[in-house]
């Protein structure tokens, strides 16, 4: 989805959008989209900048940082991203008070890009680390098995003196 700013009021407008499973590839291999975007949002223009506030709510697929399944992720978060054109950007000569602004982007003056924006705000809403359950037992680290639904006997080797060293030598 473009915002074409030629067709906003002066001062802005309100933007929306739904994305289909399919319509907006995420380029990221832990995370998949399950189910519908939804965008909206107000654009406001102040100058040379163009300010987009709005919120976002989506169905992602990650796996556990544990056992490695799918856990399904609903995303509900709030943005807020600044537009500065480009041509204003390199005339500008205090660049490094921007650079501390995470939320600047550039943009050609003429349209925005809003699929872009979606994709890094999607991203930037997954947790570090996300289980499948707080007890969630993870898989075991010499044989792989998911501990949540079988047991193994590598717990009993894990004492060997052998394994020890080798835990020491990787920390
Ligand atoms: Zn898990
Ligand atoms: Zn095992």
């Amino acid at each position: 989805m473009r915002i074409e700013l030629d067709k906003l009021e002066e001062h802005g407008g309100r933007f929306a959008h739904v994305y289909d499973v399919g319509e907006l590839s995420l380029d990221d291999a832990e995370v998949r989209l399950v189910g519908p975007v939804e965008v909206s949002g107000r654009v406001r223009r102040d100058g040379n900048e163009v300010v987009l506030r709005g919120k976002l709510q989506a169905k992602l697929e990650v796996v556990c940082g544990r056992c490695l399944k799918p856990v399904e992720l609903p995303i509900s978060t709030g943005f807020t991203e600044r537009f500065v054109r480009a041509i204003s950007w390199v005339a500008e000569d205090q660049h490094e008070l921007r650079e501390e602004d995470l939320n600047l982007a550039v943009f050609d003056g003429e349209t925005i890009e809003v699929d872009d924006l979606v994709r890094e705000e999607l991203l930037l809403a997954v947790p570090v680390n996300v289980l499948c359950g707080e007890k969630c037992q993870g898989l075991c680290p010499v044989c792989g098995i998911d501990r949540n639904l079988s047991n193994c006997q590598c717990e009993s080797n894990e004492l060997d003196s052998r394994w020890e060293k080798l835990k020491e030598l990787q920390m």
